[in-house]
């Protein structure tokens, strides 16, 4: 079979993810042309709106955005997308430490000391953080320390009740959707400062990471963005080899089609970027770096039922649970719409464990929980859908990628620094709402800002 012929730019861009379109839509106005290649058939990545039913687009990827990702509600205006809040009104419902289960007055009142020590131990970390510059976690003052132990030794070192434990732990793996045991206490660190502090990241009500939706799907991002790219976009082009040289790039995909250009952007998670052959190699430390930061676990899963009942009773629909499977559960209706729509959260462990079950039998574990909690109207949804990412071949987990100890600050300079005529995107590469769409926006813009200063200044 004949070669696709070989395509011409100043710019590649590996990737059509929210990071690859804005880095793409960012040289292209500043005069260069970009060709973006992205392996999947289809433009967004972690980004993904599926019909639940017909008519209900629900979110199998990014859902939310927050009060300060600026650079997300900029982007929203300009592309047209209208937002609307997150449905916050009601008590959440808790199970946990043996507890069965308890309204969120009840449970804050039996619990109140544990809750007290839980608060303490979140304004510590906020302070801890602050001393960690995002741009470079190796340079905080006591890096060397942190990054040796893990987030989950660090929380076991501080004398805390078993609830407030717990509490911790349900809250870290709902941002990081590890164990706190995989993580290390500089990355958590990390991962607080470069989204401000604890209230910023564990919220769901105003300053939170989850206050704000889009009319029509957060896909409607990805797809608008990539129409004014269009002219520059290739689907199904997985890159596999990215030769380079002082002044140029000649990128290779399956199926033989190539791109040549000065420059390229590879706009992929980073254990993905390790997996693509460089020629000649990359630097050891680089790819050192890349075999360390592995994509975490992550499911969603979204029952759907004639109407939101729970609301009726006083509930928001977010339940808190040690006892799972989800740890978390929201409520995701739309507006305009009479169905009531809750989604759990499989993360970390759960992830792993239930997202290898047979859906039938995942399906029929939460059922059982949001029966405990939401009582039997949620036995009869009128629909299910939900979204494993490991088996995903472009995305290979979610959310984000994590660091373990001793990565920062033996391989973090590696993380974003251009390597001659490549550069790095993605949001696991941003100082500002990293694993965020907010981070994607941000390393999309600045890995395109590198590559115009080169090829412009
Ligand atoms: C379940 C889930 C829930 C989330 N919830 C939220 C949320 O509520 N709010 C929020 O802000 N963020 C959320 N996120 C994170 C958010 O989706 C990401 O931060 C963001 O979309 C990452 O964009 P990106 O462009 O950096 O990477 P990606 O979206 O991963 O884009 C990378 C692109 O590169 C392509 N690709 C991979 N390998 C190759 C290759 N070899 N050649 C060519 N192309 C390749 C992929 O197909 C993909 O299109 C969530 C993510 C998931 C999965």
């Amino acid at each position: 079979m004949a070669h696709p012929p070989a395509v011409a730019a100043d710019v590649i861009v590996v990737g059509a993810g929210i990071s690859g379109l804005i880095a793409a839509r960012t040289v292209l106005a500043a005069g260069l042309t970009p060709v973006i290649l992205e392996a999947d058939s289809r433009v967004g990545g972690r980004i993904l709106t599926e019909e639940a039913a017909p008519g209900l687009p629900v979110e199998l990827g990014a859902q939310w955005i927050g009060d300060t990702h600026h650079r997300m509600f900029a982007l929203a205006e300009e592309l047209g997308v209208q937002t609307y809040p997150q449905f916050d009104e009601g008590e959440t419902s808790y199970e946990l430490a043996g507890s069965g289960v308890l309204r969120e007055n009840e449970f804050r009142a039996r619990f109140a000391g544990e809750l007290g020590e839980l608060e303490k131990v979140l304004r510590l970390l906020d302070e801890l953080a602050a001393e960690v510059p995002p741009e470079a976690p190796w340079r905080a003052p006591r890096a060397a320390d942190w990054d040796a132990i893990t987030a989950g030794a660090w929380y076991d070192g501080q004398a805390l009740s078993p609830v407030a434990r717990t509490l911790l732990e349900i809250c870290t793996v709902g941002i990081l959707a590890v164990p706190t045991v995989e993580v290390s206490f500089l990355h958590l660190l990390f991962t607080i400062q470069t989204c401000g502090v604890t209230s910023e990241l564990f919220a769901e009500s105003e300053g939170g990471a989850q206050t704000t939706r889009f009319v029509g799907g957060t896909g409607e991002i990805p797809k608008r963005l990539a129409a004014l790219v269009t002219d520059h976009l290739v689907l199904d082009a997985p890159v596999q080899l990215i030769e380079h040289s002082d002044d140029s790039v000649t990128v290779h995909c399956r199926g033989g089609r190539t791109a040549r250009g000065r420059r390229v952007i590879v706009a992929i998670s980073p254990a993905l970027a390790g997996r693509i052959m460089y020629d000649p190699p990359l630097p050891g430390k680089r790819d050192q770096l890349t075999q360390r930061m592995p994509n975490a676990s992550a499911m969603k899963a979204f029952f759907v039922y004639d109407e939101p009942f729970w609301r009726a009773a006083g509930l928001n629909g977010q339940l808190i649970s040690d006892v799972g499977p989800a740890r978390m559960s929201n409520d995701t209706c739309l507006p305009g719409d009479d169905h009531g729509v809750i989604l759990c959260f499989l993360e970390g462990e759960q992830a792993r464990t239930y997202g290898r079950m047979p859906t039938e039998e995942r399906r029929a574990a939460l059922t059982a929980e949001l029966v405990r909690h939401y009582g039997d109207k949620a036995a009869r949804p009128a629909a299910y859908l939900d979204g494993e990412w490991a088996d995903r071949q472009w995305t290979r987990g979610c959310y984000n990628a994590n660091l373990g100890p001793l990565v920062w600050t033996n391989f973090g300079d590696a993380l974003a620094e251009p390597i001659g005529t490549i550069h790095w995107a993605s949001t696991d590469t941003a100082v500002r709402w990293s694993a965020y769409m907010e981070g994607a926006v941000e390393a999309g813009e600045r890995a395109a800002q590198e590559v115009i200063d080169a090829l412009t200044g």
